[in-house]
């Protein structure tokens, strides 16, 4: 047997079955080619689009391969995929033929009380964040579904429930360990390597594989007070307006998101709502719970709800709340996202038009608020760029037919340019972004001044470009 891979120039090797003996003997993870059990369940990602056959997946155990990983790469010039939580959108984490660096087993997460800081390995996910943070009563700002990896997350911003009282999930991120191209094991902070530090917060995966993040955790849970009531979306025209002047006086504890979407027959939700296109309107207090309640009241009166689910949580239930609507690999997904400067008339009939006719039950369109401690953070205090909208309009294909992927993702683009034409369009958020390409205008939108920044750092951390199955910054 060989394993046949792809090189950074386009052209192919091929591992013999002796070299890949010696491969095996140097790594501590296993290697999985086409011919071993687990490599079906070792390339499946996220995102049921993306049926992808990587050469060879190196499971890394730790560190020590990933170095071993690099440099293999490095020494036979190959084509490299990098993937923790397998949620990118637009499958950048798994390639045919590529060499998938899969740190998915490197799952460990470690917090200091005292110091309120989590240190967590490369590929975590956020629901493993939660459980070693919240024993302590300490939450780092994640996002809104527990199965998404803290790297690619991280490295592209990182929107949740409590942005706006802590800021994205990057702007908590102390320090970072990376293996640069080069195959050496580099740290990134405000003190050392910095220019690589402000790279990796909003940077993507541009510059290495991550291995260990360290983050500051804050005060939050383990009960908050959790708004969440379902309207039908017949009444969307009314409360939409509603809800958008209620957030324009909301505190920063409050993060809050409207959603068009249908909810499934399923037990986990009241019959109310089963099977009913529904307008959401979520929010999480990041204070206490009675600090909490008066301020999410407004959350369930802006008419009459099918079903309010508002009431103190644990902040892991509300983590995970959202997890049943993505069964991994179960749904095909496009995205596509415009920040705002302000949500005007204009954005809500849009947003109407768009949300009461969708190609498919579990396509929603998705509007959080931004502002607070996001917005407090400068252009060019990280990579990812203005931080000046007020909210988010994400476009979220989602269906399960691949005879409907052409229309699906039709549909997504022509509403994305609808709402990227009114006047207060802003940029982009490339976490909720789909293309596998980035058009130079959208690398733009998402990055702004700081794109010529970015580029040099690439070209001192990765001049070959090694690292370009992402939302690529080309070295210059
Ligand atoms: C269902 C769903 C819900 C989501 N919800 C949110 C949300 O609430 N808020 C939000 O901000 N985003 C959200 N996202 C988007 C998510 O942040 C991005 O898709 C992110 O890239 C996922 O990271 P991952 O590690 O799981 O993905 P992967 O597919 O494993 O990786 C994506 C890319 O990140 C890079 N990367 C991954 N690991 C590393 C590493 N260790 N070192 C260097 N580079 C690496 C690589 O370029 C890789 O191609 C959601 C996505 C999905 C599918």
């Amino acid at each position: 047997m060989t394993v046949r891979l792809s090189l950074l120039n386009g052209g192919r090797t091929e591992l013999t079955n002796p070299q890949l003996d010696e491969l095996r003997a140097m790594f501590h993870g296993p290697l999985v080619t086409r011919e071993d059990p687990g490599y079906d369940e070792s390339r499946a990602v996220q995102n049921g689009m993306f049926d992808r056959h990587p050469g060879l997946i190196v499971r890394c155990s730790g560190a020590a391969d990933v170095i071993d990983a690099v440099r293999l790469a490095r020494e036979r010039d190959l084509l490299v995929a990098v993937r923790s939580g397998g949620h990118g959108i637009a499958g950048h984490s798994v390639s045919d033929d590529a060499l998938m660096i899969d740190l998915s087993a490197m799952r460990g997460v470690w917090t200091n009380p005292a110091e309120r800081t989590v240190r967590v390995q490369g590929g975590a996910t956020l629901a493993d964040v939660d459980r070693e943070s919240q024993a302590f009563g300490l939450a780092v700002p994640g996002g809104v579904m527990s199965t998404t990896g803290v790297a690619g997350l991280t490295l592209g911003g990182g929107l949740g429930w409590l942005h706006r009282k802590y800021g994205l999930t990057c702007d908590n991120l102390i320090a970072a360990e990376v293996v640069t191209a080069d195959g050496h094991l580099v740290r990134a902070s405000g003190t050392e390597n910095a220019e690589l530090f402000w790279a990796l917060r909003g940077g993507g995966g541009n510059f290495g594989v991550v291995t260990a993040f360290e983050f500051q955790a804050h005060p939050v849970g383990p009960t908050v007070m959790f708004g969440c009531a379902m309207y039908a979306a017949a009444d969307a025209n009314e409360i939409l307006p509603a809800w958008r002047d209620w957030t324009a006086g909301l505190p920063d504890e409050v993060t809050s998101r409207v959603m068009l979407w249908s909810m499934p027959a399923t037990p986990l939700l009241p019959r109310e709502v089963h099977n009913r296109d529904v307008l959401i309107v979520a929010a999480v207090h990041a204070g206490s719970p009675d600090d909490g309640a008066p301020a999410l009241r407004p959350v369930g009166r802006f008419g009459t709800p099918l079903a309010d689910l508002s009431g103190p949580a644990s902040f892991r239930d509300v983590q995970r709340s959202l997890d049943f609507m993505f069964p991994k690999g179960q749904l095909r997904s496009y995205w596509k996202s415009v920040t705002l400067n302000e949500l005007g008339d204009d954005v809500l009939d849009v947003v109407l038009r768009r949300g009461l006719h969708r190609p498919h039950p579990r396509t929603l369109v998705h509007a959080p608020q931004l502002g607070g401690a996001v917005r407090r953070m400068g252009p060019a205090d990280t990579a990812f760029g203005d931080r000046s909208a007020a909210y988010i309009v994400s476009i979220d294909g989602n269906w399960t037919d691949a005879a409907e992927d052409a229309a699906t993702m039709h549909w997504v683009r022509d509403a994305f340019h609808e709402v990227q034409r009114v006047p207060s369009a802003a940029g982009t958020y490339l976490n909720f972004g789909g293309d596998r390409e980035l058009d130079s205008a959208t690398r733009q939108a998402a990055f702004g001044r700081n794109l010529d920044r970015l580029a040099r750092i690439k070209r001192d951390f990765d001049p070959e470009n090694r690292f370009r199955l992402n939302n690529n910054i080309q070295p210059r």
